[in-house]
């Protein structure tokens, strides 16, 4: 098939399915299967049969519900590329400020001493897109925990992908309920706590789209009210946190004040940043005695 035919296929099987990003995912698609550059499109390129094949079967399994980053199997957090697939939280753009803030604020704490370029323990890691892209900018000693073993297998193959071996640990542990083994092979205190938790309530995980209905219940749900997480890790990580150290939450839609008051309840000061959209979604605090010098 020519690879003009190919595109007009793909874009009219995504466009029928009411797919609002169909020219975009074509392009992806075409790409991912046949290696075919729609930039630089040469529109009567003999494209080879069963690679034709494997672009429909993509466009079949996006009408199907499947989300395009599955699909590709890759998707790319703060300028870094990261393996995702059944199993993993698919990083989100917003998931950059919080990466940002953290990086900032190492900077901040380590000045231009090259030689103290701090450490980090990063809860919840899933694919370990925060913990990989922060060692990567900031030269940081990462470590992320995740509970979920499938998770935790795209976390390592992500450190591998991002060449991060000597700078980030994928551990498996349950950050509500941290064992001593999981305990002992964290550093003893740490400048920066990062956590992107699950944070969706009840009633949103009864809304979910289509694609999200792929992503792991595990990785998405925070609880009734989708503030569980926030509950406990607070109190329960705030000892590891050195004098200055900066706790870095992610929070979901109409949260960020709630989250905010859980961590003042714990001795933090607090602030927000928020999001592309005008919304709280970034809640950053140090402990009151560090914040007040
Ligand atoms: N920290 C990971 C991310 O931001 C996973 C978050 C999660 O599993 N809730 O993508």
């Amino acid at each position: 098939m020519v690879s003009l035919m190919l595109k007009k296929k793909l874009r009219t099987i995504l466009e029928q399915s009411g797919n609002p990003c169909a020219a975009f995912e074509t392009d992806q698609i075409m790409k991912w299967a046949a290696d075919f550059d729609c930039l630089t499109f040469a529109p009567d390129s003999e494209i080879d049969p069963l690679k034709a094949e494997k672009a429909i079967d993509a466009a079949k399994r996006r009408v199907k519900g499947e989300p395009l980053q599955y699909i590709l199997g890759e998707w790319d957090f703060y300028g870094f590329t990261f393996h995702v697939g059944d199993g993993v939280l698919i990083p989100r753009p917003e998931t950059e400020l919080l990466a940002e803030k953290a990086i900032a604020a190492l900077k901040e704490m380590t000045g231009k001493d090259s030689s103290q370029r701090g450490t980090v323990i990063d809860l919840c890691s899933g694919s370990g897109c925060i913990p990989i892209a922060v060692a990567k900018k900031s030269g940081a000693r990462c470590y992320g925990i995740e509970i979920s073993e499938k998770a935790l297998e795209y976390f390592k193959k992500n450190i591998i992908l991002n060449k991060t071996e000597d700078r980030v640990t994928a551990l498996l542990g349950n950050v509500l309920e941290p064992n001593g083994e999981l305990l002992e092979k964290l550093p003893e205190k740490c400048d920066i706590i990062t956590a992107n938790p699950p944070y969706l309530t009840a009633s949103e995980m009864g809304e979910l789209q289509k694609e999200v209905r792929h992503e792991p219940e595990i990785a998405l749900f925070g609880g009734q009210d989708g503030l569980d997480f926030y509950r406990v890790i607070f109190g329960r990580w705030k000892d590891r946190l050195s004098e200055k150290g900066e706790f870095i939450v992610e929070t979901g839609d109409d949260q960020a004040e709630a989250v905010k008051s859980l961590m003042e309840k714990e001795g933090f000061c607090c602030g927000i940043i928020k999001d592309y959209n005008k919304l709280g979604r970034i809640v950053f605090g140090k402990l009151a005695h560090a914040a007040v010098q």
